[in-house]
């Protein structure tokens, strides 16, 4: 049956979209977007006073799956990602087994099809990710892998990443670089500063984080290599790129919805669910990290959707394992901070979160126009909510955000024409048949 989306404020820059109008699909395909659409035979959806965005792409998340299915699959993470408003989300290759080879990939692209929303593999740079021998990346992009990263751990020999750079260009698959000096980082867990000393915790210097970004912006530049650096956390590492992209380099960077709004404060009173890696920063870093953002040397928001169980975040901070469960409060904390408070706009926010992604991924995001797929999110301004662990789709429910109380919240998320999550009642529920 068609559907007939009604009223709805609908804003897609890169179709010169910011207005109310009614939005038909057919199947998978949007067939009209104009200011009245009446039409017999078709369901119709009122979306007075929500806003309808292009889909959203994630472009680094961890399913888990295959091997960590405890901490999530990739069933519960596509459904985790489509209650955030996410209609697409690369995975990261960190399973087990590491997806270094194309069986691996097939099987994560097997499993995604039964998902509610669609999954991009990416494959590993190396072997095993343990950084020692490259990763057969041509198999793996015959495979459809869209990008190669070692994300959780560094590469930390410069040989070998200059091989990586040199062979993924010539699959024109950018490098997505975990930087992080294991050296200095050492066992440090959290941001080493003026909080690390006072909690008696051990520190990771932002100095681990930096000297590998230069590193990697030294050898994308010899190798003319696109490199996109993962969830970038420091002031001085949007200075390095800064400086890069004025000469001209194939360099991107993406920077998590957690850095932006948190800081090492945060850590007080030992929460280990604000231990993640990198670590939040100092509070001079997540303002140039906004600013960044802003002025277009950050390209992307990714959440590094890092789900865990309940045991991998007990105990003692020390032992807690790195990463935050993200996907599902990523575009209201986002709106709630940022859009509502006129810091960013709409348009900006979906070149972060769904034009810039797509870009550097280099898949096609046709946008909301006449012709392409319905990958469709809905955003309610008006509701506000309180996170909520238990009531997570993720199986990771390790948020720093639990019981905050946000506004704005996602209502609906439509994949290739179909409504895979609907919260337009509040009974935020998973369809996998409509
Ligand atoms: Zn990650």
């Amino acid at each position: 049956m068609k559907k007939l989306f009604k009223n709805a404020f609908i804003i897609d820059p890169s179709n010169d979209l910011a207005g109310k109008y009614d939005l038909l699909l057919d199947a998978d395909k949007i067939v009209a977007i104009k200011k009245e659409i009446n039409q017999e035979g078709c369901m119709i959806i009122d979306l007075k006073g929500k806003i309808l965005l292009p889909g959203l792409i994630d472009m680094h998340t961890h399913l888990r799956e295959p091997g960590f299915e405890e901490k999530e699959t990739i069933k519960t993470g596509c459904e985790a990602a489509a209650a955030g408003g996410f209609t697409t989300i690369a995975c990261m290759p960190n399973t087990n087994p590491v997806a270094d080879n194309q069986a691996t990939i097939e099987y994560i692209k097997a499993r995604a099809k039964e998902a509610v929303v669609n999954v991009i593999p990416i494959g590993s740079i190396t072997k095993g990710s343990s950084g020692k021998e490259l990763a057969e990346i041509g198999f793996l992009s015959e495979a459809g892998v869209k990008a190669i990263s070692d994300d959780g751990n560094p590469v930390m020999n410069s040989e070998i990443m200059r091989r990586a750079m040199e062979y993924a260009s010539s699959f024109s698959l950018p490098v997505i670089s975990h930087c992080e000096d294991k050296n200095l980082a050492g066992d440090g867990v959290m941001h080493e500063g003026y909080y690390s000393t006072i909690l008696g915790l051990k520190g990771i210097p932002a100095a681990a984080e930096e000297v590998m970004i230069a590193r990697d912006i030294i050898l994308a530049e010899m190798t003319g290599a696109h490199l996109h650096i993962a969830h970038l956390s420091t002031a001085r590492g949007v200075e390095l790129l800064r400086d890069a992209k004025k000469r001209g380099l194939k360099i991107t960077a993406e920077v998590t919805p957690h850095h932006l709004l948190l800081t090492d404060q945060k850590v007080k009173g030992y929460n280990p669910d604000t231990k993640v890696n990198p670590p939040l920063r100092s509070d001079r870093d997540r303002k140039a990290l906004c600013k960044g953002l802003k002025d277009g040397i950050i390209n992307v928001i990714a959440t590094d959707h890092a789900p865990h169980t309940y045991e991998d975040k007990l105990g003692e901070y020390d032992l807690a394992s790195f990463g935050i469960s993200g996907l599902e409060t990523a575009l209201s904390l986002l709106y709630d901070n940022f859009i509502d408070k006129n810091v960013f706009t709409w348009e900006e926010l979906l070149d972060f979160m769904a034009y810039g992604p797509a870009e550097i991924l280099g898949i096609k995001h046709g946008g909301l126009k006449k012709g392409s797929t319905a990958d469709i999110t809905v955003f309610d301004p008006d509701i506000s909510w309180k996170v909520s662990k238990e009531k997570m789709k993720s199986r990771g429910k390790n948020t720093p955000f639990a019981n905050n109380v946000l506004q704005g919240r996602v209502v609906l998320t439509v994949v290739k024409g179909n409504i895979v999550y609907n919260n337009m009642n509040g009974e935020a529920r998973i369809l996998y048949d409509n």
